[in-house]
């Protein structure tokens, strides 16, 4: 592309997910006027939030790794981040919980967690060490080189095989760990994290295993206030450098004409030109939804559909009377079955009797995310995404509602129900209706070795050279490091493209 430098250019993102905010705020500070044009009343995606009765509810991420990807976000404009937003670390990272009554404290401190480790089973903390040892070498490779590079040719994806194989990358992380450690509680402890960014850990690539190299260096971090208070954080950061966020708004379409991409229209009619288009919503509903004019767009969507996507979550979210100071800010609860409960979610869509849980007790941390004396918790199943279950969620959701709130309370809090003083749960339903996420995925495209980099939708669309794509369906893939790093990515391409 010809590129005249004296003149202004305008981009527009379309959505305010970590991902479009990260590409916003790099586009904008590097002198390209940006528009972030977003569908719902408030800024986040996923990380949205809501206010009811006096408690503060995050709807969606909540442990927060490598802060330092988003503290280069400031530092583009030499600013400091915790000017803008405080991030507090959380110890320890996660206590994990099986039926049995078993605890295990999960964090970076070496001698608690070999202690932990050795009340599991002392055979396995040399295990762990050479695990750790595994986890070091793909975090250097597969976050650190390659996490915020954009993998536009299959001459990419091979100069990055040889790495691959050299890690056993067709190996799952649970198979990698297991090859390591014997206790089937540590092998569930070491990775369920794939979970975290949609992936099963009996199929997911053993180079996600980098994930424990990454909270170990990074730590584990809450924003104070909540995750919304650091997307609102980032909003400022972006509306200071003269950034413009639209809200409310839902792009109908984005306009081309050839194979150029030349501005976007909304469902209020608004429209404007751009010189560059970024999408940060759904990957289908982008290719699907707003590019009807474009047959390879067509075809694109239609490929899309054919692949795998990761599963949806039931989220429960509630409001308690009473503090609760035995329950950390982050728990899983594990349930009977791993292997098997796994199955029926990622291959037999089956909403099972048991359930593994993630509980969130963020006001262990901010107590002023709920009244006085309250306390504010979600408590997270994942459940098969739409495509793989017709189930009706308007019937067994509060069906489903009732279990988790009885398993948290047997398991963690005795007498809870009866302390409860608001409380409402997400089902797949609202993801789709919510952020027209394909089937209700709660984190896009399966993040499997064959939909991974190259096989992911590129960050620059093939056909239209200024289409541009960022967050959870582009390489890396879902969670905020990832989306971060997918607007790395984006923007080095849309910068290049623009002459800056
Ligand atoms: C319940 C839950 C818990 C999670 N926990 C963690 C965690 O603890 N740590 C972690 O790192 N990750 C976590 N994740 C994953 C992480 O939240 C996501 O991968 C990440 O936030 C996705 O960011 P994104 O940039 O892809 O955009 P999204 O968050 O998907 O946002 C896309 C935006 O695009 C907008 N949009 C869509 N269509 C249009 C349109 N037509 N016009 C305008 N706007 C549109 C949507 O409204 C939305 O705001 C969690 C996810 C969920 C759902």
């Amino acid at each position: 592309m010809k590129v005249d430098m004296n003149k202004t250019r305008r981009a527009c993102v379309i959505g305010s997910g970590f991902g479009g905010l990260a590409l916003a705020i790099r586009l904008q500070s590097a002198g390209i006027e940006t528009v972030i044009v977003e569908a719902r009343d408030k800024p986040g995606g996923r990380a949205y939030a809501w206010e009811k009765d006096g408690y503060t509810f995050d709807a969606g991420p909540t442990v927060i790794t490598d802060p330092a990807c988003l503290q280069e976000l400031w530092s583009l404009t030499g600013r400091d981040m915790a000017a803008d937003v405080e991030l507090m670390p959380v110890m320890p990272f996660y206590r994990l919980n099986w039926p049995d009554g078993t605890n295990f404290d999960y964090s970076n401190d070496e001698e608690r967690l070999a202690s932990e480790i050795g009340k599991l089973d002392p055979r396995d903390i040399a295990g762990y060490a050479k695990f750790l040892d595994y986890s070091a070498a793909v975090f250097e490779e597969g976050y650190r080189k390659l996490g915020h590079v954009p993998f536009l040719d299959f001459r990419s994806m091979l100069k990055a095989a040889p790495a691959l194989m050299r890690h056993q990358a067709w190996r799952s992380v649970y198979s990698m760990v297991s090859s390591f450690v014997e206790n089937e509680k540590l092998r569930e402890a070491l990775s369920f994290h794939t979970l975290l960014v949609g992936g099963n850990p009996m199929t997911t690539s053993a180079i996600y295993a980098l994930n424990h190299k990454l909270e170990k260096d990074g730590g584990v971090w809450f924003a104070k206030g909540g995750t919304h208070a650091l997307v609102r954080a980032m909003v400022t950061h972006f509306e200071r450098m003269g950034g413009t966020i639209r809200l409310g708004d839902p792009v109908v379409e984005i306009e081309t004409l050839g194979d150029n991409a030349t501005g976007v229209r909304t469902a209020s009619g608004w429209r404007d030109s751009f010189d560059a288009v970024a999408c940060n919503g759904d990957i289908v509903h982008s290719y699907r939804d707003l590019l009807k004019e474009s047959a390879a767009a067509r075809r694109r969507a239609e490929a899309l559909q054919r692949k795998s996507f990761s599963p949806s979550l039931f989220v429960v979210h509630f409001g308690v009377e009473g503090v609760y100071e035995d329950i950390p800010h982050h728990m899983i609860l594990f349930g009977p079955r791993y292997k098997e409960l796994l199955a029926d979610i990622y291959d037999h869509g089956l909403v099972a009797g048991d359930f593994s849980l993630y509980l969130h007790h963020p006001t262990i941390s901010d107590p002023s995310l709920a009244p006085p004396g309250h306390s504010t918790f979600y408590a997270l199943a994942p459940v098969p995404h739409m495509g793989k279950a017709p189930i009706d969620w308007d019937e067994v959701g509060p069906i489903y509602r009732d279990r988790i709130l009885a398993e948290v309370e047997r398991r963690v809090a005795p007498g809870l129900r009866d302390r409860i003083r608001t409380c409402f749960h997400y089902t797949p339903v609202d993801f789709q209706t919510d952020l027209n996420a394909h089937l209700g995925s709660a984190f896009s495209l399966e993040p499997t070795l064959t939909q991974s980099a190259w096989f992911r939708t590129h960050n620059r669309d093939d056909k239209i050279a200024n289409l541009y794509f960022v967050g959870a369906g582009t390489h890396p893939g879902a969670g905020i490091p990832g989306v971060v790093g997918s607007a790395k990515a984006t923007a080095g391409l849309m910068l290049d493209d623009l002459g800056r």
